[in-house]
């Protein structure tokens, strides 16, 4: 899709309590195969490239950062090596990551939940849930602690120590028009932000659905704790966005077909805040 070239992120038009959303990819699979992204396996095969996103919120008042991303350490550990930090990312369009005010994690999976030393003056934003899980006894199990990166929990925690986190618990209102709602299932504690834009309510679902055919197909993503709650999660996401053109993914390489892109300082960011082209 055609794309606009800016030196520094262009200023937010929005009126009071409405905001512009950004995707910002930050790595890419794009080796993933189908059968990789649900859990049942026998369905037909084919490429079914995985991107990793931050999303920003903006408007007047205040920029809300959502999920920081993973960064070159993890990268190299798990052999997933990032195309830039984000931090680094964020610092070249004009939001200095140092200058963050605000920060919702979905979850605490490492590729969402990273490099949080490099936002240090930032309110972190959790459900209680969440951080149970990932300090509980369920991290005795390989399997369970796979999608976590100790590092990113104990700096976590860290930062309960430092006043500098807030709970929620199921559903609650951050700022007016900008607002987090728990929907569990592919983790304890995932919550997916609703903002609203000028075209209207936008869900960044994060992993509350991996892809736009998780959700579609009603079939979960390949990692999920908790099938029952995943599938009831579904619903609660169309509840909340309305259709389809109204649910930011967590992971699908579509967002960037569907959505126009503008490149600010050599980043490419999708613009959420305007209608896709889906077919
Ligand atoms: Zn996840
Ligand atoms: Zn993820």
């Amino acid at each position: 899709m055609a794309q606009t070239i800016f030196e520094v992120l262009p200023a937010c038009s929005a009126a009071p309590g409405l905001w512009d959303i950004y995707a910002l990819r930050y790595a890419r699979m794009p080796e993933r195969r189908i059968h990789e992204n649900f859990l049942r396996r026998d369905m037909h095969d084919g490429p079914m490239p995985l991107d990793f996103f931050v999303w920003i919120a903006r408007n007047r008042d205040r920029t809300v950062l959502i999920d920081t991303g993973y960064g070159h350490r993890a990268g190299a550990e798990r052999g997933r090596p990032v195309d830039i930090e984000p931090a680094d990312a964020l610092a070249r369009i004009g939001l200095p990551p140092e200058q963050i005010e605000h920060v919702v994690l979905t979850h605490l999976h490492y590729d969402h939940a990273g490099s949080l030393d490099r936002f240090p003056n930032a309110r972190i934003h959790l459900q209680d849930a969440e951080i149970a899980y990932a300090t509980g006894r369920s991290m005795c199990h390989h399997v369970a602690r796979f999608p976590y990166d100790v590092e990113d929990v104990v700096h976590f925690v860290r930062r309960v120590y430092g006043e500098q986190v807030e709970f929620h618990d199921g559903d609650s209102t951050l700022f007016p028009g900008l607002s987090l709602h728990l929907l569990p299932g592919h983790a304890k504690g995932l919550q997916a932000v609703l903002v609203e834009t000028v075209r209207g309510p936008v869900l960044i679902a994060s992993d509350a659905t991996h892809t736009y055919a998780n959700l579609t197909q009603n079939h979960p993503f390949a990692l999920t704790i908790d099938v029952e709650a995943t599938l009831n999660s579904y619903r609660r996401i169309i509840d909340l966005a309305g259709d389809m053109e109204h649910v930011i993914p967590g992971h699908d390489a579509l967002v960037r077909t569907y959505y126009p892109s503008i490149t600010v300082a050599g980043i490419e960011l999708q613009v959420l805040h305007v209608d896709p082209k889906m077919p």
